[in-house]
């Protein structure tokens, strides 16, 4: 699809008095992404890990090191940069891998922001119909629940996935999870993969 101006502030993308005016009259309250983060389609545990990742209340190491422990930040995951829930969930290079397996599999180009709060509140559907629009929303909360368990094998069990197997596990997760709210199709995982993509 072509570069397109989006208003955030209406749910259809276009412009709109009463969406400005909504704003302006929100009394100062702080945006949050609480509409994806509390979706009827993903299991509640997911929802509390997206929305304590989105206040930065997650225990990663950076946490620990301003409680006063003593240790050498280093992410489990590339063992490159330091480990906050911000480079787990979007920029590891192991979470850069999940974010185009999802952005080939919608066959969409896309900015991610700096944070994981600004990502899902950047993260208009208003390219998808409605039913994709559900898994689309769901898409990043199940990139971090699995990098989440991905990123607590390797430090509590010392095991990790392979990238292959990485990327199967994410996406029989968006396709299991979102089942209910297909109404019953697609039948398998391929099928799901397919129709994902022939939007
Ligand atoms: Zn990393």
């Amino acid at each position: 699809m072509e570069d397109r101006v989006v208003w955030n502030a209406s749910k259809n993308g276009s412009f709109s008095v009463k969406s400005l005016y909504n704003i302006l009259d929100s009394g100062g309250a702080v945006p949050f992404p609480w509409r994806i983060i509390w979706s009827p389609c993903m299991p509640t545990k997911v929802g509390f890990f997206a929305w304590e990742a989105s206040w930065g209340k997650v225990l990663t190491q950076d946490h620990l090191k301003r409680r006063g422990w003593s240790l050498a930040n280093r992410c489990f995951l590339c063992c490159e940069d330091e480990e906050t829930i911000n480079h787990i969930l979007i920029h590891c290079p192991k979470a850069k891998v999940l974010w185009n397996l999802m952005f080939t599999m919608f066959r969409v180009n896309w900015v991610l922001q700096l944070t994981v709060k600004d990502t899902l509140l950047g993260w208009s559907d208003s390219f998808v119909d409605k039913k994709r629009g559900k898994i689309w929303r769901a898409a990043p909360l199940c990139l971090f629940w699995t990098m989440w368990k991905e990123r607590n094998r390797i430090a509590f069990d010392n095991e990790a996935l392979s990238i292959q197997r990485l990327k199967t596990s994410f996406v029989c997760n968006l396709s299991s999870w979102t089942k209910s709210c297909l109404d019953g199709e697609p039948h398998s995982l391929i099928n799901f993969v397919d129709w994902l993509g022939s939007n």
